[in-house]
């Protein structure tokens, strides 16, 4: 494979764009803090992204995440099609809802209930008030490292330890983050290491009649990736139960992704309530929290212009259609495992410390010296994160787009063994170069 040597556009349009907008980006995750320019993108096709001077790229980074059936899948393009037609908007029911919340309360076993919101965000800062509703209690517990969202309160303690670590940020203080963060946000939200059973059993045997919900990424994928310890998501869903305190499991990212009926399909265990937004309509907004009856019920109404949109909702009955064949999911695991065990091979062989594991969809990559990290701190302290960086710099210039800063990876059903194995092919010129 040849390196990229001409991306003259993005760099053009990317300084033209600063001119006109914050940051030159629509969101700041759209960009690499390591990269000179953003590479801008003129079309998805499949696992690949076209860029505006031409060059292709296997795309992993599935557009942060929803892209579960690759760029513009005739399915999804068909389903959108037909109901641009039939009109956009309406504020109001249509017979695709009820398809919709048939099909998702049947897949997600908390489910008995849901109610729609556009992002993850969003549906986040709506469990948050369903919890407080049901509960009449104000605190939430949330864990080091995890992001669920940009408001005020989502972004206590999401990123600032790894902003910190690696130079990029002043650290404003532990808890709070972002400049224009409301300095009471961190009032009613206790933060703890995750994967230790013992220390949030002794939090909730202290506070738990002022805590109204425990909220976590099931498999903190956002941040880390790390994997829960055997027993621990068990050891919060028994702890929270007794202590009448709800479990909101944050979904966006593993909702579809391990598994059709998410992280707690996967693992086997229901929280009270779940959220989930990205690929369930595979790049077009929606979300949605899902969870037992007599919370959903107990009178907070969702409210939202956008919410339950007849595009998003043509296009995530079409995505859940393509997704609900057992040979999906294996098929992943093939890929995964393909994947993960070449990269491993890789690693061994130009004696680099990486691992590399595989979940559903999701590839998870951690450079450094542990295999697997407990929590946040623990992956940022074993964590050789400049030799990431570089990686996905190198990887890139060969035409594979990796996630940024943080070791996941995306497959798409659009992904086969070919692109796995040019992906390989790749990965061992960026080593031969990052090892000379
Ligand atoms: N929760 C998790 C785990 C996420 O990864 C994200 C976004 O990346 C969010 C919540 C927020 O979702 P959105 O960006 O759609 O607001």
């Amino acid at each position: 494979m040849n390196p990229i040597t001409h991306t003259e556009r993005s760099q053009q349009n990317y300084h033209q764009l600063c001119d006109h907008l914050v940051d030159g980006v629509a969101s700041s995750f759209h960009k690499d803090p390591n990269q000179p320019y953003p590479i801008s993108f003129e079309r998805g096709e499949g696992a690949y992204l076209y860029d505006l001077d031409g060059n292709a790229y296997i795309d992993y980074v599935g557009g942060m995440g929803p892209m579960i059936l690759g760029y513009a899948p005739q399915a999804v393009n068909a389903a959108v099609t037909k109901q641009i037609e039939k009109g956009t908007q309406f504020a109001a029911p249509f017979s695709n809802l009820l398809r919709l919340t048939e099909k998702l309360t049947a897949i997600i076993p908390c489910a008995e209930k849901l109610a729609f919101q556009n992002t993850g965000t969003e549906a986040n800062m709506l469990a948050f008030r369903l919890a407080r509703a049901y509960t009449g209690k104000w605190k939430i517990v949330k864990f080091e490292g995890q992001y669920h969202g940009w408001s005020d309160e989502q972004r206590i303690s999401s990123d600032a330890l790894r902003a910190a670590q690696f130079g990029r940020r002043e650290q404003p203080n532990k808890l709070l983050e972002v400049s224009g963060q409301l300095p009471t946000a961190a009032d009613q939200i206790l933060t703890l290491p995750w994967n230790d059973g013992d220390l949030f059993e002794r939090v909730l045997t202290k506070h738990g009649d002022e805590i109204a919900a425990v909220i976590t990424e099931p498999f903190m994928c956002d941040s880390g990736p790390i994997v829960p310890k055997n027993g621990f998501l068990q050891k919060l869903r028994e702890v929270t139960r007794h202590h009448q305190v709800l479990l909101i499991f944050d979904e966006v990212i593993t909702g579809f992704r391990l598994a059709l009926g998410g992280a707690q399909s996967y693992f086997g265990v229901t929280p009270d309530l779940a959220v989930f937004a990205k690929a369930v309509s595979n790049g077009f907004p929606l979300s949605f929290v899902a969870g037992k009856r007599e919370v959903m019920n107990c009178g907070v109404h969702p409210s939202g212009t956008f919410n339950g949109n007849p595009i998003s909702v043509a296009a995530a009955l079409a995505t859940i259609e393509q997704l609900a064949n057992d040979q999906v999911y294996r098929r992943f695991d093939m890929l995964g495992q393909m994947f993960t065990t070449g990269l491993n091979k890789l690693g061994e062989e130009y004696q680099q410390p990486l691992h590399a594991a595989h979940f559903g969809a999701i590839i998870v990559l951690h450079f450094g010296r542990c295999d697997s990290p407990a929590d946040f701190r623990d992956a940022l302290n074993t964590l050789d994160q400049p030799y990431y960086d570089r990686f996905v710099t190198t990887a890139l210039q060969y035409g594979v787009r990796l996630t940024p800063k943080r070791g996941r990876l995306y497959l798409s059903t659009a992904h086969t063994e070919r692109e796995i194995r040019r992906t390989l092919e790749a990965f061992e010129q960026v080593f031969q170069l990052l090892t000379k």
